[in-house]
């Protein structure tokens, strides 16, 4: 008989979730780690009788060992958790809830590796702009063994072709994780707006969007957690590395769509055009800043440009960033910045295109940020 996967055995849980817990709600506090990997513990909320439904004002501020996460050294290692947004949580139900937290320093600074303050900053400032973002999040299955999912051992699949949108067994692989991920995030209220499998077998991409401002990080980052949870009750892996595996296979990416209240409004082509050369302009900035080996991925083959030189196009998946063929049409509408890596921090990345085409905000400096961000 074969080893039982890790995880294979959560259909068991089943028996348990639907216990009473005398009123207690479970609220798990998720926080992005000092080298974006996502961590979450769950803490009991007790209230006296019965509480209708948790918000955000019902949570306090927690704290946790940042010495154990790269977030802070062990002779001073309290990292406090401040809870920013609440989802319905998928796996507990009921009226337990997801809790997204900023990290800040006991001082109440914002820790080293937190940019969502920055980045709430930059559209807090230009809200009546009402910035729009999708993100096309491409990832990759990996089993236990680090082994891409399903691929033969010691060789390969047929080469690239079948497996883009694929349908059928030996072109998809896992699309249970998959639909797993998209009843989740639509029932804790993430905007996904859609899924499909990728060019190479076994990486998938999800969308979410559009987010405005600000929401577009929280809500990639716990559609981010909901994947690396569900794959845990199917034993799969999940990598958000730019290029998985070297060769003639595709890597993975975040394109970032975006759109400003004026780029919407008839005529906007031209607001996009003129955003476009402000983004080219800071073309060396973004690229340092969107994604760790993200040089492996921008080759310029595979759908993606080279890194040395920004370009903008109609139409072209071979440009740093399309304007969508409808968008050209109707003169208005979004464009979709095709450099970032699929290990982005969303943050980082929302942020800095915001503080290039729309402004920046006294004292915030994403770029700066990120570069300090990576020094001892
Ligand atoms: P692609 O054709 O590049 O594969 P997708 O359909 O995968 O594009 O993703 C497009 C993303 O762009 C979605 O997340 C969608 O919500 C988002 N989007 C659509 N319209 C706008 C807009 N006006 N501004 C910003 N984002 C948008
Ligand atoms: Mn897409
Ligand atoms: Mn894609
Ligand atoms: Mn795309």
């Amino acid at each position: 008989m074969e080893a039982l996967v890790p995880g294979s055995q959560t259909s068991s849980l089943l028996r348990y979730l639907d216990l009473p817990t005398n009123g207690a709600v479970i609220a798990e506090y998720v926080w992005i780690d000092g080298n974006l990997g996502i961590r979450s513990k769950a803490k009991t909320l007790c209230y006296k009788g019965e509480i209708e439904e948790v918000t955000l004002k019902d949570l306090p501020i927690w704290n946790f060992d940042g010495s154990s996460t790269g977030q802070a050294p062990g002779d001073n290692s309290d990292i406090l958790l401040k809870p920013v947004s609440i989802y319905k949580d998928p796996f507990r139900r009921g009226k337990h809830v997801i809790v997204l937290a900023e990290c800040l320093n006991n001082d109440g600074t914002p820790n080293k590796y937190n940019f969502r303050h920055d980045c709430e900053l930059i559209f807090e400032k230009h809200k009546d702009e009402v910035t729009w973002f999708g993100i096309e999040q491409e990832y990759t299955l990996l089993d236990q063994f680090n082994h891409i999912y399903g691929w033969p051992k010691g060789g390969f699949p047929e080469p690239q072709g079948p497996y883009y949108c694929g349908v059928g067994t030996g072109k998809v692989n896992c699309r249970d994780i998959v639909d797993a991920h998209y009843f989740a995030c639509l029932y804790a209220g993430i905007n996904i707006s859609g899924v499909n499998a990728e060019v190479m077998p076994s990486q998938w991409e999800f969308q979410v969007g559009p987010c405005v401002g600000i929401e577009m990080g929280d809500q990639l980052t716990i559609a981010r957690y909901f994947l690396h949870r569900i794959a845990e009750d199917f034993g799969v892996k999940v990598t958000f590395h730019p290029k998985p595996l070297k060769g003639d296979w595709n890597g993975a990416g975040c394109h970032t769509n975006v759109s400003t209240a004026s780029m919407r409004a008839e005529g906007g082509l031209k607001v996009i055009e003129a955003a476009l050369e402000k983004l080219g302009a800071r073309h060396a900035q973004h690229i340092e800043a969107y994604g760790e080996d993200n040089h492996e991925r921008l080759t310029g083959r595979h759908e993606t440009a080279s890194m040395e030189k920004f370009s903008y196009g109609v139409a072209n998946r071979g440009a740093s960033v399309r304007i969508p063929r409808s968008v050209a049409l109707e003169n208005k509408g979004y464009f979709e910045d095709r450099r970032p890596a699929s290990n982005i921090d969303p943050y980082v990345v929302t942020g800095l295109i915001g503080e290039s085409i729309l402004g920046f905000v006294d004292g915030v400096d994403m770029y700066k940020k990120y570069v300090d961000s990576k020094k001892e």
